[in-house]
């Protein structure tokens, strides 16, 4: 009972805090901004109603209760400390999780010292938010953000999903939640279950933009561009808002839903890179002459790749729409059977077993006829 106060104190006020900095409307309720897309609306004026009156109210019941339940909470008597806190130890780094969660970091900072430089109003550059981009596209408008998307968009040909391990902000924070759950020993789920529903939510978002971009088009025979235009989202206050929230949140995710929950079911960024990331020329090779089939690699995949069938099959790389090209399953493999190479997709080999199976079924029906 008392942990279930906890609990709801927490809730509330990361819903508050969401609420007050515009994070509810920015990045929680986005994978239903496709929905509304179609009915002409943005997502910033559904939810205005998330607003700072609002978020406040929720704060303060959540100090309220969160104070009321840490009265409760503290024991009257002296207690053992738990065996979950005296061995809490941060989880042991691979090096290319090492080198990842350095770049993360860099990059991260990055984004803070712009969004401090718009804060303070030394720049007049808006966020690089994907939300921003894909909520002015219906409405005709193109800035810096949707150049940077496209760019980042192309790019997946080169370096496949690598954005999502090595760029994406929320990458950083999912996996620090797992990470904190980990040394804490709590279970994260790693397998992927149901992962057709990404191509579903992708579907209804990007279809939803790309009608309400041609709608507006349509009646207006022209669109915009500004180089400045964009959700003056680059608040610090939004972003720290963000910070707070994202973290408990994708920690409860996390716990009960899987590892990654958010890129493997809801993201349509990621579910339209998944797509066409597997052609991209950077990918994880597997020297079979090292590989001991000792399955190692598959355990902890964050994306729930089964490494092991693509190794089965005598696949040369992972070539996986879910592989983000974190580089965690190289740090596992202590036969140095894989690493990060170049993989030129066999084009012509596809080619060749397409038109097989066309003549396949050609035969077939031929043969029906006859
Ligand atoms: S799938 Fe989306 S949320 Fe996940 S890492 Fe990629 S861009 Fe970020
Ligand atoms: S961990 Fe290394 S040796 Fe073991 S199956 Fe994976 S690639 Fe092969
Ligand atoms: S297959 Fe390897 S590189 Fe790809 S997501 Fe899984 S652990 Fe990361």
């Amino acid at each position: 009972m008392k942990k279930f106060i906890f609990v709801l104190g927490v809730f509330l006020l990361v819903f508050g805090i969401s609420c007050a900095t515009e994070e509810m409307v920015g990045c929680i309720l986005m994978p239903i901004s496709g929905v509304l897309y179609f009915f002409g609306t943005t997502s910033k004026e559904f939810f205005a109603v998330f607003t700072m009156a609002l978020g406040k109210y929720f704060i303060m019941a959540g100090v309220f209760i969160l104070a009321t339940a840490l009265i409760f909470l503290i024991p009257t008597k002296r207690k053992e400390i738990s065996d979950d806190v005296k061995n809490f130890k941060w989880k042991k780094f691979g090096i290319w999780k090492k080198r990842r969660t350095l770049f993360q970091i860099f990059i991260l900072s990055l984004i803070t010292f712009h969004i401090c430089l718009v804060h303070f109003g030394h720049l007049n550059i808006p966020s690089m938010c994907p939300r921003s981009s894909t909520d002015l596209a219906t409405v005709g408008t193109f800035g810096l953000s949707a150049v940077y998307w496209g760019t980042m968009y192309l790019l997946v040909f080169i370096w496949g999903r690598f954005i999502c391990s090595w760029f994406c902000v929320y990458s950083f924070v999912q996996e620090q939640s797992n990470n904190l759950l980990r040394s804490f020993n709590k279970k994260v789920k790693t397998t992927v279950k149901h992962n057709k529903i990404i191509y579903v939510v992708t579907s209804i978002f990007w279809g939803s933009v790309i009608y309400n971009f041609l709608v507006f088009y349509m009646n207006n025979d022209t669109v915009y561009f500004q180089i400045t235009n964009g959700y003056k989202v680059a608040d610090l206050w939004v972003f720290l808002g963000g910070m707070a929230t994202m973290l408990p949140l994708t920690m409860f995710l996390s716990h009960y839903f899987g590892n990654r929950f958010f890129c493997k079911y809801v993201c349509p960024v990621g579910g339209l890179i998944s797509i066409y990331s597997r052609v991209g020329l950077l990918k994880i090779k597997i020297d079979y002459d090292k590989c001991k089939q000792c399955k190692l690699c598959s355990r902890d995949c964050q994306m729930g790749v089964s490494i092991n069938k693509l190794i089965e099959k005598k696949s040369p790389a992972i070539l996986d729409g879910n592989c983000i090209a974190c580089g965690d399953c190289i740090d596992r493999c202590k036969f140095s059977a894989l690493s990060f190479g170049i993989n030129f997709p066999d084009v012509t080999g596809t080619i060749k077993r397409m038109a097989e199976r066309i003549k396949g079924h050609k035969k077939e029906e031929l043969g029906g006829v006859q």
